[in-house]
This record gives structure tokens, sequence and C-alpha cells, in this order.
């Protein structure tokens, strides 16, 4: 029996990238309480930077401390968490007509002991590196992937169209939102990586899943995938969290 997973890890590094001038990304953990974000804003002037950093804020501050007479499981209470930041979000644009369609994307792990649960709204994804194979857990909400799981677009006609920027559910931009949640059992040396589209538009996944071998430290790998997208290109802003599971 494999032994089970009793503490988690993690480091991450977000980059504007080598063409945009703000870095409209954003992203946040919580070891303690197994908690993990990232988030890519979308919207004009300040806008993607502010709706970006709510959803990590409210999702974190709502999780980290929760009501100790609550016993509502982790991915209910994160599911909720994710509920009341796009409130936030909304009500914020509502209210200020310069930040008027701002969005963001969001993807979340959430951990307790060896299970965890990935949330996910938008084309930010996260992966699973586990004995030296990478797997993408999260489906993107974009317009293109969802022509491509219906068998209507291939992979690389997805790559190269003109509408691969149109994400169909985001956080911020309606009244409500709902997440996909996922549900996994982690093992000993899982490696999960949450990043946004800088990283994936610019990395094939053969690439990321080289770049995540080796023994170096999470700080490393991170740094590792970050360089590695702006060599390709840094079109946009680059975020890598990785969290590792250890026996
Ligand atoms: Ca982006």
């Amino acid at each position: 029996m494999a032994t089970a997973v009793v503490r988690y890890t993690a480091a991450a590094v977000s980059d504007r990238g080598r063409k945009r001038p703000t870095n409209e990304d954003a992203y946040g953990y919580s070891v303690e309480a197994g908690v993990y974000l990232v988030c890519d804003g979308m919207g004009g002037a300040a806008a993607g930077e502010i709706a970006s950093t709510i959803a990590v804020d409210e999702v974190l501050r709502l999780l980290t401390h929760p009501n100790p007479e609550d016993g509502t499981p982790l991915p209910d209470a994160a599911q909720n968490a994710i509920g009341a930041a796009n409130e936030a979000i909304f009500s914020r644009a509502q209210r200020n007509h310069r930040l008027s369609g701002m969005g963001t994307t969001l993807v979340a792990l959430a951990t307790r002991e060896q299970r965890v649960w990935v949330l996910n709204v938008g084309d930010s994804r996260c992966y699973r590196f586990r004995r030296g194979q990478l797997q993408q857990l999260t489906q993107d909400h974009s317009l293109v992937e969802e022509q491509v799981r219906l068998g209507r677009m291939t992979p690389r006609e997805a790559l190269h169209s003109p509408l691969k920027n149109v994400i169909t559910r985001a956080l911020g931009t309606q009244s409500q939102v709902t997440p996909d949640v996922f549900e996994f059992e982690a093992e000993p040396g899982d490696l999960f990586l949450l990043c946004s589209d800088g990283l994936t538009r610019e990395l094939p996944d053969s690439v990321i899943q080289t770049l995540l071998t080796g023994d170096v430290t999470l700080e490393e790998f991170s740094a590792r995938l970050v360089d590695a997208a702006k060599k390709a290109g840094g079109h946009d802003n680059i975020t890598c969290l990785l969290v590792r599971a250890q026996a």
C-alpha cells in the first residue's frame, strides 16, 4: 500500500512576460489551509489586475479563516468562496463603469491530507506530474477548446484560431458562476502545476513535462518554466504555482 500524503510544499513565480506592460495575473496560497490559486484577469486599464487580485484575496480570506462552527466540507466551502469572489468582482464592476466588463479566470487546488480537489473557471489550468508523466486535470472553458472536445476543430486549428482568446466562463462578468470541480487522491511525489495561459500558449505539454523532470527545488522548477515561456516569446503574463505532495 502506498504511503499516505501528509504534507504539501509550494512555490510560485509570476512574470509580466516580454510584451505586456503590466501583470494582470495573480496568485496566492496557504499551505496551512490547503488552498492554492492562480487567476488571470482581463479588462481595460487596471481592471484585469483588480479582478484577479479580488478573486485571490477573497477566496483565500474565506478559506483561511473559516468559522470553526461551520462544518462545511472543503470542496463546498471552496465553491462558496468562488461564488463570493464572483459577486465581489461583479458588484465592483457594476459600481464603477471604468471597471465594467472586468473578469478573471480562476484555477484552485484544495487539499485535505491525500484528498485534493481542483476547481476551475476559464482557461487557466491545473496539471499533475506523476512518475514522469504530465496530465492536464482541468478542461479549458474556451470557445476553441470546447470545439476541439466536440470534434469540430483540431488542436492545431485551435492554436491558430483568431477566436483562441475567447473564454466561455469567467469570474466577475455575470452575477453567478459555476466552477468545474474534480476530485483526486494525491500520492507522495505528485507535483501539481497551476498556471495561466501565458505558460501553456508558449510551451507544449511535452516541454513542460521535460522541464519538470529532475531533482531541483520547486522554486527552481517555477523559474525554469517561466524562463522557458519567456524565451518562447513571452507574449502574455506568465504564472506558475507548484505544489508537491510528500509522505
Ligand atoms: Ca493570460
